[in-house]
């Protein structure tokens, strides 16, 4: 699990800039699908091989509060919460401003480990005022300019020295898959762990340390162990306030990373959200298994029936059924076509064993192997039927298919020039793989790639 440094300070002193210079290559290289995120707030860093997740909090959103102090004061509070380190900004154009005195009175308070970084010091004179910036009383203020990338590996080194030690990661791939539940706040998370736990056999609970933000238990189910990530633990003893949603999508990926298959919870009563979209989009991007729950069935059935019994007040609308709202989940998840939907209530335990049965399904088929020969005869036949069209005079070319890995089960197509490939053909081929070996509930991957000009020479 990759520390968290969140970066704080006033607007305009440079927040954005600075995050983007940090990780702006990893961004560079995300894929571009639907549903996920693009107005990224956090992404992936490294710096002399210690890796970190980094926070823009000036991106989160706090509330339609005006007053600038309020809302530096949330993006503070949420930092000091959440993060394992924070960069506070300030402006070397600007020198101290009250704002600066306030944030950095809740920071010494805090005892959080902190970077202060005087950002737009472009030039020698400016680099000298900001000497101005010990008077906050926190530490040594590093001069930096993030628009011309001067400074900033100074700012990283006191970053990477301010990080906890990098603990021995715990095993992780230990036999048993890891299933995630994630969702928005109140879909019923924590409802669905306590149906679990109250209902499998609990071997280990509440593994510490091997995160800050969830709480892994090992459960058995049906004879097979699976190991729950509960990212709804935090909160039971944290607080809700402004800006807790955006951090727990923040959270959801964070355990996406970490697990199998994530079990992906959607309050039937409001539907399908913008954020259980971006969700959604982590999961698929991280290419784990997923498991679609329309959670809160038994309030929809209810209004159902009153709606038959003529009791429901009149001009409302009739709630949708199973089969319309698995179409709405087509429809706003049409990135996810392979995720089973499963209708269940936390609250009454309606379905609890179908999602865990579902989860250690699909993690095995996320271990299958298809054997090459077999892939091959699979591909070749679906080119026959459907062959690539031409582009620009010249077609793409399939000279070897094998599965190079799996979870997620990886494909490595050796292509003539992996630039005629057409996103719709890419499509093609993953549902003709679909179709033939299954993989249900997971993303698959399919990597296309020049074949070696010498034949037989060593990769
Ligand atoms: P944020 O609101 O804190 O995220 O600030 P931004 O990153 O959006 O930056 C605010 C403005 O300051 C933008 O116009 C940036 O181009 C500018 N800026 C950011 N870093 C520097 C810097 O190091 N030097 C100078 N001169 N301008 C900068
Ligand atoms: P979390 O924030 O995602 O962990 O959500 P909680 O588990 O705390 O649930 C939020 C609220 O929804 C609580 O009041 C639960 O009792 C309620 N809830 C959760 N699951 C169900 C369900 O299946 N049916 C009904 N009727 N209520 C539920």
């Amino acid at each position: 699990m990759k520390p968290l440094v969140a970066i704080v300070g006033r607007p305009n002193v440079g927040k954005s800039t600075f995050f983007n210079r940090m990780i702006g290559k990893q961004l560079a290289i995300v894929e571009d699908l639907p549903g996920t995120t693009r107005d990224r707030i956090y992404g992936d860093s490294d710096w002399n091989g210690r890796e970190f997740t980094l926070v823009d909090t000036g991106g989160l959103d706090l509330g339609e509060s005006d007053d600038i102090t309020r809302r530096i004061r949330a993006q503070v509070q949420l930092a000091i919460e959440e993060a394992d380190v924070i960069v506070f900004i300030v402006d070397a154009g600007s020198g101290i401003t009250e704002a600066d005195t306030d944030v950095a009175d809740l920071l010494r308070r805090s005892g959080k480990p902190l970077v202060l970084a005087a950002n737009k010091a472009d030039n020698a004179k400016r680099r000298q005022e900001a000497v101005d910036f010990y008077e906050l009383g926190l530490d040594e203020p590093i001069t930096m300019s993030s628009s011309q990338g001067t400074g900033t590996g100074d700012v990283l080194d006191a970053i990477v020295e301010a990080l906890p030690p990098s603990e021995e990661e715990p095993e992780e791939d230990a036999e048993h898959p890891r299933v995630a539940i994630v969702g928005r706040p109140n879909v019923g998370k924590s409802s669905l762990v306590n149906a679990v736990l109250g209902q499998e056999r609990v071997i280990v609970s509440e593994v510490p340390g091997t995160t800050r933000d969830t709480i892994d238990t090992v459960v058995e189910h049906n004879g097979h162990q699976l190991t729950l990530i509960d990212t709804a633990g935090i909160r039971r003893r944290g607080r809700v306030g402004p800006g807790v949603e955006k951090y727990s999508v923040l959270r959801a990926t964070r355990a996406i990373e970490r697990c199998d298959v994530a079990v992906l919870l959607i309050d039937a009563t409001e539907g399908i959200t913008a954020q259980d979209v971006h969700i959604a989009g982590a999961i698929h991007e991280a290419a784990r298994g997923v498991v679609v729950v329309i959670n809160k069935w038994d309030l929809i059935k209810a209004k159902r029936a009153e709606h038959r019994l003529g009791l429901a007040p009149p001009l409302e609308d009739e709630p949708p059924d199973a089969q319309e709202f698995k179409e709405t989940v087509k429809r706003d998840l049409k990135f996810l076509p392979y995720a089973p939907v499963i209708f269940a209530a936390a609250k009454t335990r309606y379905h609890v064993a179908n999602i865990l049965d579902a989860a250690l399904k699909i993690a095995e088929e996320r271990t299958r192997r298809i054997p090459t020969a077999k892939l091959n005869e699979v591909v070749k036949s679906a080119m026959l039927r459907h062959p690539p069209t031409h582009v620009k005079g010249r077609t793409l070319r399939v000279y070897y298919v094998t599965q190079a890995e799996i979870s997620p089960p990886t494909f490595i197509f050796f292509v003539n020039e992996p630039e005629l490939l057409h996103f719709s053909y890419e499509r093609y081929l993953e549902n003709q793989l679909r179709q033939a070996f299954g993989f249900e509930g997971t993303a698959i991957r399919l990597r296309f790639r020049q074949r070696e000009r010498r034949e037989k020479g060593e990769e």
